[in-house]
Parts: structure tokens; sequence; C-alpha cells
């Protein structure tokens, strides 16, 4: 993966940060938060404080390099997705992992809302919340 055309493409500079950032999450088969990025940061970035952290994940997350997870609990999180072509995410509660979801079932809402509002959809966001099948399985031998 090369990170400094990905970024280049999107007129965002190639900071040592974002690329230690980028090489962080993309190791990474769960998602992260600000606070446990800096975490890692800091073998590299011995002073680098959370608001830079949080400004450099913005960024990345606003050019669609990484994807921020709208999480249930209301704090923020982020990962990266090898995947480039239109799709959503399952996103595991229980061992923070994340699917690919290749179904998109939006052109039916496209056509709700263009029979009952006379509207038109120009772009959605949908994250699927649950507990993943290898959870459900380790969950299913315990006894409560
Ligand atoms: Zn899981
Ligand atoms: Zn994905
Ligand atoms: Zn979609």
């Amino acid at each position: 993966m090369d990170f400094r055309t990905i970024l280049k493409n999107l007129d965002l500079k190639s900071t040592p940060k974002r690329l230690a950032i980028l090489d962080i999450l993309s190791r990474e088969p769960t998602y992260l938060s600000p606070e446990e990025v800096r975490g890692r940061l800091k073998e590299r970035f011995a002073t680098i404080g959370l608001p830079t952290v949080y400004r450099n994940l913005e960024e990345l997350a606003n050019g669609g390099v990484i994807v921020k997870v709208i999480h249930p609990d209301r704090k923020l999180y982020y990962f990266f997705c090898h995947n480039k072509e239109h799709h959503h995410h399952f996103v595991c509660t229980s061992c923070r992992r994340v699917d690919d979801l290749i179904f998109c079932g939006v052109h039916e809402i496209e056509r709700e809302v263009s029979k009952t509002l006379n509207g038109t959809v120009s772009s959605h966001i949908m994250q699927v919340f649950g507990v993943c099948g290898s959870c459900t399985a380790g969950n299913k031998g315990k006894t409560v």
C-alpha cells in the first residue's frame, strides 16, 4: 500500500505523523480509539499530544483514507479498510473486529425517497453493529 500516493491524490502532505498513523491502523484488524493510536505513536513521537492525533485522524477520515466508527458508546474510533469499492461495515462491539459488508440496500431507500418525498439521494452512511460469529460461538460455550 503506497500511502504517499494516496495522500498526494487527496492534496494531503505525507507528514511523518500521517504516515505513521496509516501504518499503525493498516496493520490492525480492529478499530482503535485516538488514545490508543496516540499510545502507539509515542514510540516514534514521544511528545505527540492528543489534539494532534485527533486532527490527523479527522483529516484522514474526511479524505476517506480511514473509516470513522460511529460507535453506540458515543466514543470515536477509526480503522483502515483495504477495500476501496463502495461497501459497508459490520462492527463487532465485543472483539472490535470489522468485516466488510458487500450488500448495500440503498437502492430501495433511493426508490422510497424519490417516491414518497419527491427527493433524490446523494450519499449515505451505514454501519452495522453487533457480535461477530466467533464471539457468538465463544459465548455459547460459556455457562452464565
Ligand atoms: Zn467479535
Ligand atoms: Zn471495508
Ligand atoms: Zn451503500
